[in-house]
């Protein structure tokens, strides 16, 4: 016998209109490049996502198409998720630091129809645009007296666009396990792979995220989403925010730069925030030269990559709480979050030291087990680690356009995260170490093996391998291992990083070089990284 409540379908529109009536007076503050704080309400915004939907309905696109936004974290970009998603399109958020021909291959992989980029990125988006056969617009995210000169093709102007629309236009009714937002994520083989979100996931994931034991979101709160919209929709606050009601700071392009971000903070009384260590280094180095506090600020939720225990301890003396999260793209992204600060009392402080360091604790929806090689599972008892095997509606089943891509590797009905971890009796998840061989550097990866490919490329080198290696900014940063070749005495450290120019981006250039005579190597040839990285256990970067 079926219950017999309201079929209500869980889609992004409820978002909007729940916002518009209920929180329609709510702030979103943005950083932009016209305006260093453009202020408006959510009634606002989500009116203007109306326009711009009614503009983009005379596209003569079909459901499911995809739209994809190359942009900061700011109001445009929120109209923008909104906008397509609830208009039944996908909205494939594309991270910009990826090198060119990775944008040109997520590009045709998706077959975006329209792209929607911030102006800053239009020098990049001019070299590849040839190559983007199924793009049809380029939307310039910018006012008219701010539209830059293009050389795009069929390049419309943002706020041109939504003056064109109409604000009552009506969201199509929409089943709630259609697509609404796409992401790709690099893994260790091959091309970047996409995720796609569902309505129904983003929802469940969102209400998951405002729970008090994972990131706490209430009305009272005002929220700086340090993650980047197009990593992971932010960590979900783009549509958690306006279900609270909760004010929303965006930081625009100034994602690392701690002076605004201690600014924002301040000025705008935000009480709550979430980003990867390396932007909670900034702003506390930004505190310590400055002398300011932030005194509105109550937690932070620190993820991506593994958080230092003294970035814990040094907000501690600014009376905020940092809490581990950890997640992946292909978890939408939130898995665990470590809320044992607020049982600070049940601990001593030597063991509130070692708990505090790890994952956290699965938020409801997510299930985890750990595996050893096998597949057996793994008792909780915070010392057998094992590959970490994870399942729950928000947790992606198959990559888009890859079907049979390998997301249920070990088993049928569970996703292989690729991370090795430990989960104590208690439920608490540590992870010690990683599968994959990508490297993270402030929060986002960088391939090894395109490393590897281009500096084997050289011909001076006989063989290359880079592994990620501690660095104290960045987390980890590549280290690029070489044995040199026949004529290569004479290959110097600095002629191996010039050699990367160009031909990757910057910031996947290695930090440093090291040569050795012989590289460690498996029974099958391939280079043994585990190995390596025993190897380099106490190498320290110069820098
Ligand atoms: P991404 O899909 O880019 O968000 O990366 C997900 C990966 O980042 C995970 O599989 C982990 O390896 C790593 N990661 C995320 N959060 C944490 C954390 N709190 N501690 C350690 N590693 C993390």
């Amino acid at each position: 016998m079926n219950g017999l409540m309201m079929n209500q379908q869980l889609t992004l529109a409820s978002i909007v209109e729940h916002a518009e009536r209920v929180n329609g007076s709510a702030e979103i503050v943005s950083v932009t490049a016209e305006n260093p704080r453009h202020r408006y309400t959510y009634r606002e915004a989500f009116s203007r996502s109306r326009q711009l939907a009614d503009a983009m309905s005379h596209w003569g696109l079909q459901q499911g198409d995809r739209i994809a936004t190359l942009a900061w974290n700011d109001y445009r970009h929120f109209e923008t998720y909104y906008a397509s998603a609830c208009s039944g399109y996908v909205c494939h958020t594309i991270n910009p630091r990826l090198f060119p021909e990775q944008l040109v291959y997520i590009i045709n992989h998706a077959e975006d129809r329209f792209v929607f980029l911030d102006p800053d990125f239009l020098p990049l988006v001019e070299g590849l645009a040839a190559q983007c056969p199924t793009v049809r617009g380029w939307v310039v995210m910018a006012s008219e007296s701010h539209m830059p000169a293009t050389e795009l093709p069929n390049a419309i102007c943002y706020e041109s666009l939504v003056a064109s629309g109409s604000a009552d236009f009506q969201w199509p009714p929409l089943d709630e396990n259609a697509a609404c937002a796409l992401c790709y994520t690099s893994g260790t083989t091959g091309n970047p792979k996409g995720v796609l979100y569902s309505h129904r996931s983003t929802m469940l994931h969102a209400y998951a995220t405002m729970m008090p034991d994972a990131l706490a979101i209430s009305r009272a709160d005002v929220v700086l989403p340090i993650v980047p919209m197009f990593h992971v929709n932010a960590w979900g606050n783009p549509y958690s925010c306006p279900m609270a009601g909760a004010k929303l700071v965006f930081p625009g392009n100034k994602m690392g730069d701690g002076e605004t971000l201690c600014a924002l903070i301040n000025e705008e009384k935000v009480t709550l925030s979430a980003g990867v260590p390396t932007v909670w280094l900034g702003v506390l180095a930004h505190l310590k030269a400055s002398g300011q506090r932030v005194d509105s600020l109550r937690q932070i939720v620190v993820g991506g990559a593994a958080c230092p225990l003294s970035i814990m301890e040094e907000f501690d003396g600014y009376g905020v709480e940092a809490r581990v999260g950890w997640g992946m793209t292909e978890m939408s992204p939130l898995g665990t979050v470590n809320a044992s600060a607020s049982q600070r009392d049940s601990y001593s402080d030597e063991a509130f030291a070692k708990i505090r360091l790890k994952g956290g604790r699965p938020i409801f929806g997510v299930q985890m087990k750990i595996v050893d090689d096998a597949g057996e599972e793994l008792p909780w008892d915070g010392e057998s680690f094992g590959s970490l095997l994870v399942r729950g509606p928000w947790v992606c089943s198959s990559y888009f356009k890859l079907e049979g891509s390998g997301a249920h590797a070990r088993e049928a009905g569970w996703f292989e995260t690729g991370d090795v971890a430990t989960i104590d009796p208690d439920g608490f998840m540590a992870i010690t170490d990683r599968t994959k061989d990508v490297i993270k550097s402030g929060g986002e990866w960088i391939s090894s093996i395109e490393v590897e490919n281009v500096a084997t490329d050289h011909p001076k080198v006989a063989e290359a391998a880079v592994i990620g290696h501690y660095h104290p900014k960045w987390s980890e940063r590549p280290l690029l291992i070489v044995v040199r070749g026949p004529q290569g005495q004479d290959l110097t450290a600095e002629d191996m990083l010039q050699w990367f120019d160009g031909k990757i981006a910057k910031w996947w250039t290695p930090e440093a070089v090291e040569f050795v005579d012989e590289l460690p190597h498996t029974a099958t040839g391939k280079i043994q990284k585990v190995a390596l990285r025993e190897m380099f256990k106490g190498y320290t970067f110069s820098s």
